[in-house]
């Protein structure tokens, strides 16, 4: 194995489709040509650059031949590594057939074959698969199908979305609707239309200042409520089984349990979010099995090819699909549609990755790899500057606070979690912070001993990142 930090090839050439390109022209254009998804570019600029090359298993390596590992699996995708045999296979042997094909109004092998093994494994009765290319896409495609869910029974009143605070379903306009955030969308704060929120059930941060066990999950009291209130306004409740986004919160246990009897007695839809959390990323299939619970709507994204190509899933149930049923004159149809949805390639990335899911053991590897992970993360508690640390499966989080009794957080122009993942990234270890949280979250098929220099690595960057905290906590 390459020292992670030492140039293999200093002053590389890189071969791109039959040509030769200097690494040093490539970084040029990736600074002048790609302005970069949610990056300050003009911070970006001036920051050691990071262009990825080539993949294999669990690292990335750079233009400078710089070898990482991949710590948050490419932004929360990446499932059995980089470069997997049976992955690249599959693709290889779908292309020697076709690469893409519509699905609006005609089907594709592959994506049907896809269909039916995902309806196998599955929370019981979601068997419908509205395929689309993004997970935001996955979520828009669930609201609209909630809304026309009732429209199509008489019930068009029926528009309004529960969601809850710091949650995130995406970047369009209706996942934004639902998610609202001061610092990504203030722009766009009166052009979306106001939804209900309620606070998530974050126990760090609990918005009723009560402590488990003895707080009886007090925090769906305020659920029940704006059910009540909403009356049948409402199309339905949108949730994360674990926000991601939001800072790696996993909702306590019996939560989404409840929610889902609140959802029953009040008759509305519960569409559960599993962009992030689904396909065994905590540990479990999916993040609604910790709690035993079957949502109405279940949306899926991310790992769903293992990382390789976009492919999202908007599931429905039997009761929801057939009220989209009727003569094509009645409109009752989804009328909605992506133009690469369900696309051949990445169906068929998809097929050689559950296989490798679902294969004996696997699922219980990455459970056990989740315990040794939180034994090694608990000495971080004991650092002055971290607030919290949370974990279900492999998706951790790291808090980060400037004052542990007030649990007061760093500003966000402040980057306090970049000072963390910048001393990682030295060490060999990519990792991408949102605001105060460290989030770590490795490649599911990670090995014990990949597993442990990543852990290492990172908890190494967070105790060697204290003293620079400790500068950075006078100033706001
Ligand atoms: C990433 C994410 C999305 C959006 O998925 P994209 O593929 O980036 O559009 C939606 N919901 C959750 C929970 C996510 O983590």
């Amino acid at each position: 194995m390459q020292d992670p930090v030492q140039p293999d090839a200093p002053g590389d050439v890189i071969p791109i489709l039959g040509a030769s390109y200097p690494a040093a022209d490539i970084e040029a254009w990736d600074r002048t040509y790609v302005w970069h998804p949610f990056t300050q570019m003009q911070d970006y600029t001036g920051r050691d650059p990071v262009v990825i090359v080539e993949g294999d298993g669990v690292r990335v390596r750079d233009t400078r031949g710089r070898w990482y590992y991949d710590g948050v699996a490419s932004v929360w995708l990446n499932v059995h590594g980089h470069r997997v045999p049976a992955l690249d296979a599959a693709i290889r042997e779908q292309l020697t057939r076709i690469a893409h094909s519509t699905l609006l109004g005609q089907g594709n092998a592959v994506t049907a074959v896809l269909a039916h093994h995902l309806a196998g494994i599955t929370p019981p009765g979601l068997t419908r698969f509205f395929f689309s290319d993004s997970g935001a896409a996955a979520v828009e495609v669930a609201l609209k199908m909630a809304v026309q869910y009732w429209a199509n029974q008489g019930q068009g009143q029926r528009t309004r979305i529960l969601g809850f605070t710091s949650n995130y379903h995406g970047d369009t306009l209706g996942a934004m609707a639902v998610a609202p955030d001061e610092t990504f969308h203030w722009p766009f704060l009166s052009y979306l239309p106001p939804e209900p929120r309620v606070p998530y059930p974050h126990c760090y941060r609990c918005p009723l200042g009560r402590s488990r066990p003895g707080c009886g999950l007090a925090c769906l009291g305020p659920v029940e409520e704006a059910l009540a209130q909403e009356g049948d306004r409402l199309a339905a409740v949108i949730i994360e089984p674990v926000q991601g986004a939001g800072g790696i919160i996993p909702a306590p246990p019996g939560y989404l349990a409840g929610l889902r009897e609140l959802c029953d007695r009040y008759g509305v839809l519960l569409i559960v979010d599993e962009v992030a959390t689904g396909f065994g990323r905590t540990g479990r299939l999916w993040g609604v099995d910790h709690d035993g619970v079957v949502p109405d709507i279940l949306c899926l994204g991310k790992g769903i090819t293992g990382g390789y190509l976009p492919l999202s899933a908007t599931v429905a149930g039997e009761r929801i699909y057939a009220a989209f049923l009727g003569e094509v004159g009645a409109k009752r149809a989804l009328y909605h549609g992506h133009s690469y949805a369900g696309n051949a390639l990445a169906a068929a990335a998809a097929l050689a990755s559950l296989r490798l899911l679902t294969a004996p053991g696997f699922l219980e590897g990455v459970a056990a790899k989740a315990e040794t992970l939180g034994g090694a993360l608990e000495p971080l508690r004991g650092l002055p500057y971290v607030g919290d640390v949370r974990q279900l499966g492999l998706m951790a989080g790291i808090e980060l606070v400037q004052d542990r009794v007030s649990r007061r957080g760093f500003p966000y122009g402040l980057q306090a979690g970049w000072v963390v993942a910048d001393r990682a990234r030295a060490r060999g270890l990519l990792i991408r912070p949102i605001g105060n949280v460290v989030i770590f979250m490795p490649p599911l098929a990670s090995t014990p001993a990949e597993l442990g220099e990543m852990t290492a690595i990172l908890t190494g960057a967070v105790a060697e990142a204290q003293e620079a905290l400790a500068a950075l906590a006078g100033r706001g």
